[in-house]
């Protein structure tokens, strides 16, 4: 298969770095255009860019010169880790010009024509994309996002739990890393030997976005309508670096006994993987039963950073089933997570 040209906005950050890792080792897009803010712009990626992962800065894309992100960039999709505050008119001036847009951004996720996508949750949501083209008069350009890093790890716990049981009302507590923060995100001095009971804008999120996710196409609204669900967050900032880890205890429409919540957790299966997009694990939802797992540094990087890891599966005092659950938030709950997006999109014949 033809290689599909992969554009990164905002290709010098955490979640940018993230996006040209991801992507130069993906075997369905190769990467032929990199932006960044005026501080960057001009200049080589290798060069404008303090490489912050692991791995190295990939060879093939330390001489492309990053650009403004303007919609005249030379290739097929593009993938946006720009700023929330910014993302809005840049992204829509890419659709308006053609280009399917993969955005991590907050700016367009509740928008009622725009897609907020879990491939292994939602993939009929996709049928939006009709009615946004057509609203917005777009032709062949569109806008798909990606949820909330601390919104993917609970709701893709909770699709299998809500099919079977029905979730009527959940209180989750997250433990999040600094790399949610992006780079340099939380100073030392205050995340060092700290909790911090507050992150702005989070818990807003992670009422509405799972409601819309886990919510029912109405195709002649041409919107979602958001399961009936409530949802209590507290979202902490924790000195971890990756990994997002939430405690949640629900309440079912119908008794479960934790051995079903476990079975309806393992029976999860991936829609993605079965259409043979790579980025796809066979086994999205992994259920440990050791007492003290997920661990957020032995458990993050489960099926390469896209499986989430759920465990302490157990009775709870005050609803009915509480577990704990672990995701990558720069994977899975950001660029691994749009990069899904859009091959589940190749593979249903959506893109280019
Ligand atoms: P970040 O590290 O602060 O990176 C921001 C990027 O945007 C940099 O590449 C920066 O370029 C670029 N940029 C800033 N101003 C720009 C402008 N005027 N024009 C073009 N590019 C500009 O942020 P991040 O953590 O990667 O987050 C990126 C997006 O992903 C945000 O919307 C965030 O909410 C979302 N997100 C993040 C996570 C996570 O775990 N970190 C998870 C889910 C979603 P320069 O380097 O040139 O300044």
């Amino acid at each position: 298969m033809k290689r599909i040209r992969a554009g990164v906005l905002g290709a010098t950050g955490a979640v940018g770095q993230r996006f040209v890792e991801l992507l130069t080792r993906n075997p369905w897009f190769e990467v032929t255009a990199l932006t960044g803010s005026e501080r960057s712009a001009g200049r080589r990626y290798g060069e404008a860019c303090t490489w912050r992962l692991s791995t190295d800065c990939p060879a093939e894309v330390r001489d492309l010169v990053v650009q403004p992100s303007e919609p005249n960039l030379d290739c097929d999709v593009v993938f946006s880790a720009l700023p929330g505050s910014m993302a809005g008119p840049i992204e829509e001036a890419y659709a308006a010009a053609g280009y399917p847009v993969l955005s991590n951004a907050s700016a367009h996720r509740m928008d009622p024509d725009v897609p907020l996508l879990i491939p292994e949750v939602n993939p009929d949501h996709l049928d939006l994309l009709a009615t946004q083209r057509a609203r917005r008069g777009w032709d062949r350009g569109c806008i798909v996002t990606d949820p909330n890093c601390s919104t993917v790890g609970m709701t893709l716990a909770l699709k299998p739990l809500h099919d079977a049981f029905g979730v009527r009302r959940v209180v989750v507590t997250t433990m999040q890393a600094l790399s949610g923060a992006g780079y340099p995100g939380v100073p030392a001095m205050d995340s060092l030997d700290n909790v911090i009971p507050y992150i702005g804008g989070e818990e807003d999120k992670l009422i509405d976005e799972p409601r819309k996710i886990l919510g029912t196409l109405d195709e002649a609204a041409g919107a979602v309508q958001p399961a009936e669900m409530r949802i209590s967050p507290a979202c902490n900032r924790v000195a971890t670096r990756d990994g997002h880890l939430e405690a949640v205890s629900v309440e079912f429409a119908r008794r479960a006994t934790v051995d079903e919540v476990i079975e309806a957790l393992r029976a999860f299966r991936s829609v993605p993987h079965a259409l043979g997009c790579p980025s796809a694990v066979e086994q999205t939802i992994i259920v440990r039963t050791e007492p003290d797992r997920p661990q957020t540094r032995l458990d993050r990087d489960a099926g390469r950073g896209m499986a989430i890891t759920v465990g302490r599966v157990r009775p709870c005092e005050v609803f009915d089933c509480k577990f704990v659950v672990l995701s990558h938030n720069t994977i899975r709950g950001a660029a691994g997570g749009a990069v899904l997006n859009a091959e589940i999109m190749i593979a249903k014949g959506m893109i280019p």
